[in-house]
């Protein structure tokens, strides 16, 4: 028979299993345990629609079973089973989810490391069996066929299928385990007690009973008498099929059972992250919608989180059975990043996936899981500030965006756990705590936008609020000034630009100054703002200047950094979003003078000097100036 060959990421795989460094080669049970649940879960799934399948939740079960002469340990299972194509698109290519991510890191350069980093983190699957196996032989059944196969392979040298007897649906794997060598002992691994042992370590919570023939020992009496007339007694050993694993799931168990680390590598193994969790989350509900979750929030955006093709969800349990991967409606958008499992008795069994989203409970459970995952980020950021704000840089974006989407529904549960960048702290703060800290004369919020910290903190028009010692939010994301206008207020403050006309910091008397200077000088700008022909929609005198000659700012709903996004999407230039710009003049900066002597003596040069200050004003606020070649040639010029 002709030996195929494994595809070239699969042979990749497989050689780096069989030369493993790896010192937990135990885990290889953990794998072949673990796909012998997911095939359980499918027929039980299959069985709550299908009379065919004949079974009830309680028939499946696994089985791991020695035989010391032979050297084999062999894990066999009543699930679905795989047919002829499917051994070959399964056993004979990586497709799938934890050994694909496997082949990326592969290509990396030191690979000892990432070997160990990957195999403790990840299911690496099925060819895990190699670690410890010689020759692995996989006899399967599949559902609704009449015959079986054996899929056999020693390794690199490829595999063979051929047809095989099976009178059961369902699959063997045979793992021919390997010679101890001076390094290694592999025959630990035909020890009963140590199987077990591992059974309990990794596989405990499998929601499938786990079997195996123990080897016992007991005193039995026999025919013998001693001298004082008493039935002698002799040990004699015989084997009991017990179940191994006490098949509670993780999130079935009572909080006080379960460790903040069983919780991690649970979260780590189940959702193939290799960093622990930001939160876990537990929530066991009773009343009339009763359920219990797990949930994560991740430390960070997993890879294409942030693209189309990311699917959110929660794992949906009902009595024990899968019934689906991701449903999407336990989870809203704001909190897509949520990974987790639920588990809830009250939903009926025969329910397909489409009623099942409409349904009145699940409902109920999405919603308090929303506002339990509300409160425990909340007590994330107060409890926990370093990992919130590790949290933050993945996935504030997201909460902003929640913020914005659905005209702004969801503004008042996330608000709170916002953050922006402190002129005065240096560093992130809620909007809470910013309010903690205003002066009582303080009026507003203060914040200021740009593309940077750097540039913003070097905005003329943030010049003067610092001065009154107040605090600025910078805002450096593009969806900020949008989240800013939808939230209009925090706790009754409003929130205010630093580039509005009316900042609320001058006394009545700086305020009449300023009408009085703009009053002397309305010829000059209206005539400025006629020299820059439509460019800017006013030109005005600046209240908010200290030591800077100009500042750029807007009037109207649209501001400069929304002009920025709208210009960034596809689509976006067609929108009517052009901010409407504001040429402000600082009246006590000598600029002022120099414009006000050209002005009444050489107008040709006062348009020179307007051009000049428009694009300073421009470059100031991040923005490309329409004619740089026109600005250089003007500031020569005057030199
Ligand atoms: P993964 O578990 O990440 O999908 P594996 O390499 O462990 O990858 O397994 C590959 C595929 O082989 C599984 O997705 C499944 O379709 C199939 N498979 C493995 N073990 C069994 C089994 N005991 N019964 C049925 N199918 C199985």
């Amino acid at each position: 028979m002709v030996k195929k060959q494994f595809k070239a990421e699969s042979k990749r795989l497989l050689d780096l299993m069989i030369n493993s460094i790896y010192t937990h080669k135990e885990i290889f049970l953990r794998e072949i345990i673990s796909n012998a649940s997911d095939a359980l879960d499918k027929l039980c799934y299959l069985s709550l629609t299908d009379d065919k399948v004949g079974m009830s939740r309680s028939d499946f079960n696994i089985k791991v079973t020695v035989d010391v002469q032979n050297r084999t340990v062999t894990v066999t299972d009543n699930g679905i089973g795989m047919n002829r194509e499917e051994m070959e698109k399964n056993l004979g290519v990586i497709a799938n989810s934890g050994s694909f991510k496997f082949k990326n890191e592969l290509s990396d350069e030191n690979k000892k490391d990432r070997e160990i980093d990957i195999i403790g983190q990840f299911g690496v699957g099925f060819y895990s069996a190699f670690m410890v196996s010689d020759k692995v032989e996989v006899i399967s059944r599949a559902f609704g066929e009449d015959s079986a196969y054996i899929w056999e392979s020693s390794g690199a040298d490829g595999y063979t299928i051929k047809e095989a007897e099976k009178q059961t649906v369902g699959t063997d794997i045979i793992m021919h385990i390997k010679e101890d060598t001076d390094g290694e002992n592999y025959s630990e691994f035909l020890e009963s007690y140590r199987l077990r042992a591992l059974i309990k370590k990794y596989s405990d919570y499998i929601r499938y009973p786990i079997k195996m023939d123990i080897e016992k020992t007991r005193s039995v009496e026999t025919d013998e008498t001693d001298e004082n007339g008493n039935k002698k007694t002799k040990t004699e050993t015989y084997t009991e099929t017990e179940t191994v694993n006490s098949m509670v799931p993780i999130w079935q168990r009572n909080k006080s059972e379960v460790s903040d680390e069983d919780c991690k590598a649970f979260y780590k193994e189940h959702f193939f992250d290799m960093e622990d969790p930001a939160r876990v989350i537990r929530v066991n509900a009773e009343g009339t919608v009763e359920y219990k979750a797990m949930l994560f929030v991740p430390s960070k955006a997993p890879y294409g989180y942030f693209t189309k093709d990311f699917e959110k969800g929660l794992q949906l349990y009902t009595s024990g059975v899968l019934i689906m991967d991701k449903c999407e409606d336990l989870v809203p958008e704001h909190f897509r990043f949520v990974k987790g499992v639920v588990d809830s008795q009250n939903l009926s069994l025969n329910i397909s996936r489409e009623i099942l989203q409409h349904d009145k409970q699940l409902k109920v459970i999405a919603s308090n899981l929303e506002k339990k995952i509300k409160s425990e980020l909340k007590k994330m950021m107060t409890d926990d500030r370093q990992i919130y704000e590790k949290f933050w840089q993945a996935f504030g974006i997201q909460l902003k965006y929640g913020v914005v989407n659905d005209f702004g529904m969801h503004k008042d549960l996330l608000s709170d756990l916002l953050m922006f960048y402190s002129s005065t702290e240096k560093k992130l703060v809620s909007i809470a705590e910013y309010i903690a800290r205003m002066p009582q004369d303080q009026k507003f919020i203060y914040f200021a936008s740009g593309d940077s910290i750097e540039k913003i903190d070097q905005l003329p028009q943030t010049e003067l609020v610092k001065d009154k010692g107040y605090e600025i939010l910078y805002m450096t994301d593009s969806v900020d000034d949008f989240v800013v206008q939808m939230l209009g207020t925090f706790d009754e403050k409003q929130f205010k630009s630093v580039n509005d006309n009316d900042l609320g910091l001058e006394s009545e008397e700086e305020k009449k100054e300023i009408e009085k200077s703009a009053e002397e000088n309305k010829e000059l700008l209206d005539f400025v703002k006629e020299a820059l022909s439509g460019a800017v929609s006013n030109v005005r005198i600046s209240n908010k200047l200290k030591s800077h000659p100009v500042c750029l700012t807007t009037e109207g709903p649209v501001t400069l950094e929304m002009e920025k996004y709208f210009k960034s999407i596809p689509g976006g230039e067609g929108m009517q979003a052009k901010a409407e710009k504001v040429l402000e003049i600082n009246p006590n900066h000598k600029v002022m003078e120099a414009l006000k002597a050209a002005f009444e003596t050489n107008k040709e040069k006062a348009k020179k000097y307007a051009k000049i200050l428009y694009s300073q004003s421009l470059l100031i606020a991040g923005l490309d100036i329409e004619n740089p070649a026109e600005y250089a040639d003007l500031v020569c010029e005057l030199m």
